[in-house]
């Protein structure tokens, strides 16, 4: 067994101590010392979730939450796009950035996908000056998609320290 099988299997060591399957790790832990330093960090950290308690919520917690619940139901705005429009309002931006990238990888992936298709299914001179004006749209397309998430980006960032918030 070499150090990255054991470190591996270092969970099920403290987790299932009667597990056959990490007898190797146990032998391995006996003879390299690094693993077996990491075996003891391991088991701090989770000899300290024991020890750690989760708070108790206040005794009204349930009532004030369904209150709250409530209002909020109460108060939604009917539609779709008043919703839309509120998350757009109020929000830092943060969640829509990965939503943005994958807008953007979807994007180069169909606009390459659409000229290999074409170039495979029609082959012929013309087709391909009309795959090539296509990829040009494309690059287009995708040049003003970058410019739009660098303007969200840096818009973003301005807001970020004009207001510094607290890590997440
Ligand atoms: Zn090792």
């Amino acid at each position: 067994m070499n150090c990255k099988s054991c470190q591996n299997s270092l969970p099920d060591l403290l987790l299932d101590p009667a597990a056959r399957s990490i007898a190797a790790a146990r032998e391995h832990l006996a003879a390299c010392s690094a693993c077996n330093e990491e075996f003891r960090s391991l088991k701090a950290t989770f000899d300290l979730l024991d020890a750690w308690k989760a708070p108790e919520p206040t005794p009204y917690f349930d009532q004030k939450l369904a209150v709250r619940l409530r209002e909020e139901q109460a108060a939604q705005p009917a539609g779709w796009f008043e919703r839309m429009r509120a998350r757009l309002l109020f929000n830092t931006g943060r969640q829509f950035r990965p939503a943005l990238a994958c807008a953007l990888a979807l994007a180069v992936i169909v606009g390459g996908g659409t000229a290999i298709d074409l170039s495979v299914t029609q082959p012929g001179s013309h087709v391909q000056a009309a795959v090539t004006v296509n990829d040009l749209q494309i690059l287009d397309k995708n040049e003003q998609a970058i410019q739009t998430m660098d303007q969200l980006l840096q818009d973003d960032s301005a807001k970020d320290t004009a207001t510094p918030q607290p890590a997440s």
